[in-house]
């Protein structure tokens, strides 16, 4: 079933008679369209993409299964013509997609038709196709060869900022888009930050070093972290990357498709405890990751949905101790129909550089 075919199952599960889909993600993945601005409406018989002038030309040759309607003046003032031209009275929205602002102008604009805030337009992306699996793939590649790539720059007096530079330069030589998201290095104590920003910190003997990139390709990301240590690995340093090693492979061989995103957190989750750590790992073990860093289905002690085939997921449990330093390791998989496959090949024994 085509994505259009599949958001319209979405319609007449929700009792409305049309979607109007605003969020880039979505709008992209139902249309091919890259702009940055536009709204989709279907309804059970037309597929229109609505864009300004800019992008006109650009969405007809992206978009071909789509109506492209160019709005003149705002989105609104065209939706203000489409909607009563088709008698429309029940129109969806994306709940997470409108500001309040637009949803409040979109509301008055459109009366006596009314908008109705539906879920379970993001999961449409959920289960990935052979080409984006292929997408996400390669920027996999991109982000393994700059993890090989930096390998040489981590050394005492290196400065974190230099190495995020470093990293982001690289993938985009690479054939990388642009990175996934501001590349993450957190060194020494920093290294307890889960979401630790580069910064003017000094690598030093002894630290251990977290670096979470990730690259952009055709629209798709990836994201990796891995974990290393400088000039030495004390008891400590290998007790704990050995916890987290563990955890993490233990949650890659069980995860498999009918296990709700809950059984995946607690594969990685239950070593992390037995080990006497559990308050240090406050995070999911792992989120979706598409055209969106993060997306569904989460792998939490909250979710409750079910993984499939086709899902792709990070893998990345972490303990963190505050003042001392912490270890993430972070790999991508896609669920298969017996198990899961993991796409990062960077390699994660623990590094001492
Ligand atoms: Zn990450
Ligand atoms: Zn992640």
């Amino acid at each position: 079933m085509g994505r259009v075919d599949r958001l319209r199952t979405v319609i007449v599960q929700q009792h409305v008679e049309a979607m109007l889909i605003g969020k880039a993600e979505n709008r992209r993945h139902l249309t091919g369209f890259t702009g940055s601005a536009g709204f989709v409406l279907i309804t059970a018989s037309e597929a229109l993409l609505l864009v300004d002038f800019r992008y006109v030309e650009q969405a007809a040759a992206q978009a071909p299964g789509f109506e492209v309607v160019k709005a003149d003046r705002q989105f609104i003032d065209a939706l203000a013509e489409l909607v009563p031209a088709r008698a429309l009275s029940r129109i969806g929205f994306e709940a997470d997609g409108l500001t309040y602002k637009q949803y409040d102008e979109f509301s008055k604009r459109l009366a006596p038709a009314t908008l109705l805030p539906v879920d379970g337009v993001d999961r449409l992306r959920w289960v990935k196709d052979g080409e984006e699996i292929a997408r996400i793939s390669k920027a996999v590649e991109i982000a393994d060869a700059a993890f090989a790539h930096i390998r040489s720059f981590l050394r005492p007096g290196a400065v974190e900022r230099d190495i995020a530079t470093e990293m982001e330069f690289f993938m985009r030589r690479h054939g990388a888009e642009k990175e996934a998201f501001e590349t993450i290095v957190a060194s020494g104590p920093r290294s307890a930050l889960p979401h630790g920003r580069a910064a003017d910190r000094v690598l030093a003997n002894g630290d251990f070093v977290t670096l979470d990139f990730g690259a952009t390709f055709q629209g798709y990301v990836s994201d990796c972290t891995r974990t290393v240590v400088l000039s030495e690995a004390s008891r400590k340093h290998q007790d704990i990357y050995g916890i987290v090693l563990a955890a993490q492979q233990a949650a890659l061989q069980g995860i498999k498709p009918g296990m709700s995103g809950k059984d995946a957190d607690a594969l990685a989750r239950t070593i992390i405890a037995q080990a006497g750590h559990g308050d240090a790992f406050g995070h999911s073990l792992g989120h979706g990751v598409g055209l969106a860093v993060h997306e569904g289905p989460s792998l939490s002690p909250r979710e409750e949905a079910i993984l499939a085939p086709g899902h792709v997921v990070t893998v990345e449990p972490g303990i963190y101790l505050p003042g001392w330093g912490g270890v993430r390791i972070e790999d991508l998989v896609v669920v298969t129909e017996n198990g899961c496959r993991s796409l990062t090949r960077a390699p994660k024994e623990l590094l001492i550089l």
